[in-house]
């Protein structure tokens, strides 16, 4: 039986505070549907003001961290890249109080270089995708965060550092191209792709990357390449099954970096993320509308004050 969490969400604390170590946000997604070496197991269901997330969340234990996972297409695979709830997942994890997450994605290479197997510690996105809503604001309430660095720089140093913990064959730096998806690309938008200079392709993270970073959330991404998209003349079609083999076959390695980042996620952060939206917000507060002034202040946005009306 989940345990239901309706409640307000937990206060947003400033990691290092006190001897407890804040709980560090995991979302796994092709191929990564559980979390290895995760103790003491609590499926947590989430109500947010932006409806249910893709899963209830997995709590619990790696070592001494306590861990959020979830899953970001859903318990046996249901979701759509275009039909994911990212704004109740991200205002999920915000309601457990976590303030960093790391995120484990299936990617195409784009490159030469990045071979089936590697893992791409990502720190620049392009936004292709249509139309899927990826902001908080709005209904009223108009803001603009800053995105020119859409990735957490200390949880990149964490991933790459980890990477280097494990031996795995990875690349410190990325760009992930963000399709809309289902299907995978045509071979002429692949070919683009490349000239655009991005390294992987996927279907989910800027989203996520976007969405984290509006309510002041840390995020970074381990990218695993499974395939070659479509554009090199040796590999000139992607399969899910494809996809899937090369997760599976390296799936433990994403686990053992996982683990170890975990383990060496510094306290407190040294960047800048829990700062966007102080920065973000034009509206003047006493003409956003009370119902979107709640729904800001559960993500932290606006403070409870101002979601309370006043
Ligand atoms: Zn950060």
């Amino acid at each position: 039986m989940a345990e239901a969490l309706k409640k307000k969400p937990a206060k947003n604390h400033p990691p290092g505070s006190g001897a407890i170590r804040e709980r560090i946000g995991v979302i796994g997604g092709s191929g990564l549907y559980h979390l290895k070496g995760l103790s003491g197991l609590n499926p947590t269901v989430v109500e947010t003001p932006w409806g249910q997330p893709s899963d209830p969340f997995m709590t619990g234990m790696i070592g001494d961290v306590p861990v959020a996972f979830l899953s970001r297409h859903g318990a046996g695979h249901r979701y759509l890249p275009g039909e994911i709830n990212y704004r109740a997942n991200i205002a999920g994890f915000v309601a457990l109080g976590v303030r960093r997450i790391l995120s484990v994605s299936a990617v195409g290479s784009l490159k030469e270089a990045i071979v089936p197997g590697d893992m791409v510690v990502v720190d620049q996105f392009i936004d292709w995708t249509k139309g899927r809503p990826s902001t908080f604001y709005g209904q009223g309430a108009v803001g603009h965060t800053g995105f020119a660095h859409p990735i957490c720089p200390d949880l990149a140093k964490t991933l790459v550092e980890a990477c280097q913990g494990v031996k795995a064959r990875f690349h410190e730096k990325g760009t992930y191209l963000c399709m809309e998806g289902p299907a995978f690309s045509t071979q002429a938008e692949s070919f683009l792709y490349r000239q655009f200079k991005a390294d992987v392709i996927g279907m989910t993270n800027v989203t996520e990357a976007r969405l984290a970073r509006e309510a002041g959330l840390c995020y970074a991404t381990l990218a695993l390449s499974t395939d070659f998209d479509c554009w090199h003349p040796d590999h000139d079609a992607v399969t899910v099954t494809d996809v899937l083999a090369v997760m599976e076959k390296n799936v433990s390695t994403a686990n053992r970096i996982l683990e170890r980042a975990l383990q060496t996620v510094r306290t407190p952060a040294k960047c800048t993320c829990q700062e966007a939206p102080a920065t973000a917000l034009v509206t003047h507060r006493d003409s956003i509308p009370p119902e979107t002034q709640k729904r800001l202040a559960f993500i932290g946005i606006l403070n409870e004050e101002a979601g309370a009306g006043s």
